[in-house]
């Protein structure tokens, strides 16, 4: 069997197309376009790199995009009144703080200091607590973009036996919850897991999102499993590798997705989605009241 590939790539282009003309429609209704606050602290290089490109990415579909460059001394009292203000302003729809943040300011007070309606990455407790109990709003992005590339291949998820390797709060843990959500049967793995590979070869799903390069060995693939990789591991020769072994994996797969060209476009379009979608959900005005 070889699989076939899911294009992520274009994918996300379509999104980004789909969403630049509703964008245009709602300028023509009197309505503002949506606006996105980027909080970057310091100056991690692979960190200003998807910033650049989530600012990239909003302004090419008409979006404001709002940019605050933090020095890597900033306190963790100064990152929370930058917040604070763009909570307050109504000209912006969504807060994406860029994370890892610097050690000396934690993670979970600066998450659940933006407001969940403009919790855009999906990470407040409100927002993961709405999806874990069904009644999702706001998604934490790439497991909502792996979502999306799982809808297009046409096959019906209620049953399918999968398989997330990872647990991290931002891929591994929410798209567990996401795969429980689609009616799949969900094993989470993570670093304490016994017998992964038993594990994998009986998934009709495979999401892996680790970190490790060709983790996954492509001859676990269970014969027409999906394979999701969520994995970005740059080699020494500067190329771009994913989770899964991709050669061997798509030999045994039905679907599969490439690294790069895959889920990391999603990422971004999921964003734009949220971003919009907090918009008219919840910070839409009629233009005369
Ligand atoms: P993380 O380091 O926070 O989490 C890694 C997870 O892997 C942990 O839960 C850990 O328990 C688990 N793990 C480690 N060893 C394991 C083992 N032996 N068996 C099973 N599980 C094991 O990483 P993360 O932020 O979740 O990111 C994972 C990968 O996904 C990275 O390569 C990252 O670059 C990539 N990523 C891609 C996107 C995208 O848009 N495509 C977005 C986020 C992260």
């Amino acid at each position: 069997m070889t699989a076939q590939i899911i294009d992520g790539k274009a994918i996300a282009a379509a999104i980004r197309q789909q969403l630049k003309q509703k964008v245009a429609a709602r300028i023509e209704q009197g309505l503002r376009a949506p606006g996105l606050a980027v909080i970057l602290v310091g100056s991690n290089p692979a960190s200003q790199v998807y910033v650049r490109s989530k600012r990239k990415a909003c302004e090419e579909i008409g979006f404001i995009s709002s940019s605050f460059d933090l020095p890597i001394d900033t306190s963790e009292a100064e990152l929370l009144a930058l917040i604070d203000e763009c909570n307050h302003d109504d000209s912006i729809d969504g807060i994406l703080v860029q994370l890892p943040l610097p050690s000396h300011i934690e993670d979970a007070k600066v998450i659940e200091k933006i407001r969940p309606d403009k919790d855009v990455d999906g990470f407040h407790p409100y927002n993961i607590g709405r999806l874990a109990q069904k009644t999702p709003v706001l998604r934490p992005c790439t497991p909502k973009g792996v979502i999306t590339l799982l809808n297009s291949t046409g096959v019906d998820l209620h049953g399918l036996d999968a398989l997330v390797v990872g647990a991290s709060n931002i891929v591994g843990r929410p798209m567990g919850l996401e795969l429980l959500l689609a009616g799949c049967t969900t094993t989470v793995c993570h670093r304490f897991t016994q017998n992964l590979e038993t594990k994998v070869r009986n998934a009709d799903l495979v999401v892996a999102a680790v970190g490790r390069p060709g983790f996954i060995k492509g001859e676990w693939i269970k014969p027409g499993a999906i394979v999701i990789d969520v994995g970005i591991n740059r080699l020494d020769d500067g190329s771009l590798v994913g989770d899964v072994e991709f050669d061997l994996a798509a030999e045994h797969a039905s679907h599969i997705t490439p690294v790069p060209g895959g889920v990391g476009p999603m990422t971004i379009a999921s964003l734009l989605e949220n971003t919009l979608y907090a918009a008219e959900q919840y910070h839409d005005k009629l233009p005369h009241a």
